[in-house]
């Protein structure tokens, strides 16, 4: 599957990425969050030594090492935060950090940070302009700090990834966001499909043609920037669909249907006048206890941040055997155990949907995706499907 980056090594027994939620503490209050951040922290968070001992076991997955990334709330609330990086950089890991965009983001943190041995920080920009973005992180002022931060990490060699959120708020900015990413740079440009959990349940989300609208400019914004996608996983039957039709010179907007919230963004975005990158970055396979692995604020082993089932806790240990062998994780990695039009899917196996979204709309995680659109078998080129290896189960 060329349309497709797969994990080097087997995703049973070990995670590309493992994320860690090291506070819920924020001093932001956004509409969407996860988390739904505290301004102060838990006393029930994992200590700076049980701490230590979370990445001694992330360490034990073995070479290459999961990519630890420390995420909150805004870890930077953490004062042990420094150490944190640096303890996780010498037992081998490759350590990134996901702040919130706040004062606290200054050249000389970045840089503290940087000489701990982070790699690189991810950075969430919802709007182009000050209004969209402030307005939906709920406190005025955080666009201008994130872009101070994203040029301070940049000039520090920090590589940077940008977080989009992408709801009814910003559906029509997303290619002036695309322009910004190209404009400053980044090693990856990510657009969150928000799933309704926690704070994120209150706001209005996606229809199931929205969303293929929405992944379909995402992929066509791969021409210009690093795009990916998070909670999308239907991005990945997109990328193949689509180089199927670009090689059958087919017009993927009759084909897959899209509509004028497409045509929209499409005009726009390629009225910008980018520079086209060298080649396209291709999505990787991952998904949730598929080469993905969250540990919450209070230790709970789970198979994503937006996923609140737990199968452990990393204060007893056992990361490594939570996520090789608990039932949780082994089922989520199980194609046959999906159910609806996932189960029934021939992109079961490199897509699956977000079982996280699954879980917070259907109460299972199992069941359909229930913001993608696509009926299976409906893709008129079946043969190049089969040819691929994607086949009904
Ligand atoms: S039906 Fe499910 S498996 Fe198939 S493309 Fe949609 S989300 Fe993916």
């Amino acid at each position: 599957m060329t349309q497709i980056r797969t994990y080097p090594h087997d995703v049973a027994g070990r995670p590309f990425i493992v994320i860690w939620e090291a506070t819920q503490a924020c001093p932001l209050a956004c509409r969407h969050c996860r988390a739904e951040a505290q301004p102060g922290r838990h006393p029930g968070e994992l200590t700076t030594r049980e701490a230590h001992d979370l990445l001694a076991q992330v360490a034990e997955f073995g070479t290459p090492p999961p990519v630890a990334v420390i995420t909150g709330g805004d870890p930077f609330q953490r004062p042990d935060l420094f150490d944190l990086v640096r303890h996780g950089t010498e037992l081998g890991l490759p350590v990134a950090v996901s702040p919130s965009g706040t004062p606290t983001l200054t050249a000389a943190s970045l840089a503290r940070l940087r000489d701990a041995g982070a790699r690189a920080i991810s950075l969430s920009l919802d709007g182009s302009t000050r209004g969209i973005h402030d307005r939906f992180r709920g406190t005025a002022g955080v666009y201008g700090w994130t872009l101070k931060a994203w040029r301070a990490a940049a000039e520090l060699g920090l590589k940077v990834q940008i977080n989009t959120t992408v709801a009814g708020h910003n559906l029509t900015d997303l290619p002036d966001i695309v322009s910004m990413v190209c404009q400053l740079g980044a090693f990856s440009w990510s657009a969150f499909l928000l799933v309704p959990t926690g704070r994120g349940k209150a706001l209005p989300g996606l229809t199931a043609q929205q969303a293929e609208d929405v992944l379909n400019f995402v992929y066509d914004a791969g021409e210009y920037v690093p795009a990916r996608t998070t909670e999308a996983h239907h991005f990945r039957r997109i990328a193949v669909q689509r180089e199927i039709l670009r090689r059958r010179g087919a017009d993927h907007v009759t084909v897959l249907g899209l509509g004028p919230l497409y045509l929209g963004l499409r005009q726009r975005l390629t009225g910008l006048g980018l520079t086209p990158r060298k080649a396209r970055r291709l999505p990787m396979d991952v998904n949730a206890a598929r080469g993905f692995m969250f540990v919450s604020h209070l230790g709970a082993a789970q198979p994503s941040g937006f996923l609140p089932l737990a199968a452990g806790n990393v204060r007893s240990g056992g990361l490594v055997t939570t996520y090789q062998t608990s039932p949780l994780f082994s089922g989520l990695r199980d194609p046959s155990r999906l159910k609806g039009r996932c189960g029934a899917c021939e992109f079961g196996t490199v897509c699956g949907g977000s079982r996280s979204r699954a879980y917070a709309i259907h109460g299972d995680p199992y069941a359909e995706e229930p913001w993608c659109g696509y009926q299976p078998g409906s893709f008129p080129y079946q043969e190049d499907l089969a040819a691929a290896g994607l086949t009904p189960p």
